[in-house]
């Protein structure tokens, strides 16, 4: 194994902001050499997510015991549901020379950030939307959620915007191509 460990690559930005479809434009670019860290998660599955893959899904007895235990990196409750980032896992993957990719919400980024304050081993980026409005319009127009919640999702989005100068870079999702080629570069001039 090499002594070369790789880099964490802290990816966050408000809810409703494109993250996931951004990410997809990204990961799998070879230049980059980047594993996603899957995170464990109370929430349900949802049709299309594969256990291990996307998230490993446990129970709330489960996560609660990690929580006692010291096994995450961060964690956090989002919309009744914890995340959390297992730190052993991301630890095997940096140690293998692997950037590893979190995608996360704002809460347990910042315990990330607080964690590695000024330190070389990371890699910051916020993603935030052109504005405001657009936001409240991408959140309106996912079309899952009643009107109450919809409120709630966009007063939490605007809280969610302020910490973005505790990050390196901030990203703005306007084109997602553009958007995800701003990363990929951000990334590779960090790792090389
Ligand atoms: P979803 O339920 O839509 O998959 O994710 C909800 C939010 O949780 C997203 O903003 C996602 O980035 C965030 N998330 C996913 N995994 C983690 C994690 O391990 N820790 C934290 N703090 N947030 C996470």
């Amino acid at each position: 194994m090499s002594n070369k460990r790789g880099k964490l690559i802290l990816y966050s930005g408000p809810s409703g902001v494109g993250k996931g479809t951004i990410k997809q434009k990204f990961l799998h670019n070879k230049d980059l050499n980047l594993v996603f860290s899957v995170s464990m998660t109370t929430r349900e599955k949802r049709i299309n997510e594969i256990e291990g893959q996307d998230y490993f899904f446990v129970s709330k007895e489960i996560f609660e015991k990690a929580i006692k235990n010291h096994e995450f990196l961060e964690w956090a409750e989002f919309f009744n549901n914890y995340y959390g980032t297992p730190i052993s896992y991301v630890e095997k993957l940096l140690n293998e020379n692997k950037n590893v990719l979190l995608e996360i919400e704002v809460i347990g980024a910042e315990q990330v950030l607080k964690h590695y304050v000024g330190s070389k081993d990371i890699i910051s980026i916020f993603l935030v939307p052109p504005n405001i409005e657009i936001l409240e319009e991408r959140i309106v127009n996912r079309g899952t959620e009643n009107s109450e919640k919809i409120k709630k999702r966009i007063a939490k989005a605007k809280v969610e915007m302020k910490i973005a100068d505790k990050y390196q870079y901030t990203v703005v999702n306007n084109v997602v191509s553009e958007a995800a080629n701003k990363i990929i570069k951000i990334i590779k001039d960090n790792i090389s």
